[in-house]
């Protein structure tokens, strides 16, 4: 029974409620096993130069091949992770598996790293990082922390100050989705981002709607006068690249260029972005 209908009143749960928290609570108590068992491991997918077509930097996606389930979305698990606390451990093993991967790449790219808000709140979020970053050997630099809108909107004072913690270790910091949340404009400006990524519903809109174009557009003047790097998230088809490239977008991400993948398939890909010419074209890899 749902507290806090009135007086007198009776609300029970919704159909399936029930059901969805039984679920819940069962790949809750999977993912903890998970976590202990070698469950989780990390794609990678390359993010290019909108110019040159150009590797930049990578960013590393969780994955879970559940032992009945198959390969479950982060998605689905990432909120029970926010949820149950498991997040924490998570999102630390996530850092070190990133970091010590990056280190591997036969050129210093750039690796990407989602957080979680939940992470935020957690306090020792700065020490974590630095200390990841310490038994790694990963440079700071080379570090580019994605966070969502959703941080900014419960805290954005406690969040600005992580951010900040962050910012003095030499970290980047990633606005994600950008376009999707609900948080102001404002944020931009009293926030230190270094990039915005643009969310993949816009770049995907491009082709049929002007509107969808008018909005990138914006965004990257924007990102030209905030002096913000501007990603585009989604990129499908070599007409969105186009628009992108017209549009003198910095960067792009999405499964025209390159799918996420492991990281063996990533380490050839890379040797043959960064073999012979440095900034030989990467369409004939696609392509074969
Ligand atoms: P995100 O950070 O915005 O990551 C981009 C998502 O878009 C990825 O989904 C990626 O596979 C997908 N994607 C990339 N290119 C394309 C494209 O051209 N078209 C389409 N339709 N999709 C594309 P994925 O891996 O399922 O991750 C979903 C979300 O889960 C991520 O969105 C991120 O918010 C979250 N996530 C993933 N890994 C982690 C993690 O290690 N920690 C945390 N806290 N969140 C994570
Ligand atoms: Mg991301
Ligand atoms: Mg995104
Ligand atoms: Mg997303």
């Amino acid at each position: 029974r749902a507290k806090g209908a009135g007086r007198g009143t009776t609300c029970f749960f919704e159909p399936g409620m029930e059901a969805k928290l039984r679920q819940r609570s069962l790949l809750e108590h999977d993912l903890r096993l998970a976590l202990e068992s070698d469950q989780l491991s990390l794609a990678f997918q390359p993010l290019y130069a909108c110019g040159t077509r150009d590797v930049t930097a990578v960013e590393a996606l969780v994955r879970w091949q559940h032992p009945t389930r198959g390969a479950l979305p982060p998605t689905e698990f990432i909120p029970v992770a926010e949820e149950s606390g498991l997040i924490q451990p998570l999102g630390r093993w996530v850092l070190e598996r990133a970091c010590t991967a990056a280190l591997r790449w036969p050129r210093p790219y750039n690796v990407a790293v989602n957080l979680s808000p939940a992470q935020f709140r957690h306090g020792r979020l700065p020490e974590i990082v630095a200390e990841v970053l310490e038994r790694t050997g990963l440079p700071a630099g080379r570090l580019e922390i994605e966070v969502t809108e959703g941080l900014l909107i419960d805290d954005a004072d406690g969040a600005l100050a992580v951010i900040r913690a962050l910012k003095r270790q030499g970290v980047r910091i990633a606005l994600d989705d950008f376009g999707t949340g609900y948080s102001s404009l404002g944020y931009l400006r009293r926030f230190p981002f270094d990039k915005i990524k643009i969310d993949k519903s816009f770049v995907q809109a491009l082709e049929a709607d002007p509107g969808a174009r008018a909005i990138v557009d914006a965004i990257l003047a924007m990102g030209r006068s905030l002096n913000l790097q501007v990603t585009a998230e989604g990129v499908e088809t070599e007409q969105q690249f186009r628009f992108l490239q017209r549009l003198a977008c910095d960067e792009a991400q999405g499964f025209l260029l390159g799918r996420p993948m492991t990281a063996e398939r990533l380490q050839e890909l890379l040797l043959a972005n960064s073999g012979g010419r440095a900034d030989a074209p990467l369409t004939a890899l696609h392509a074969a």
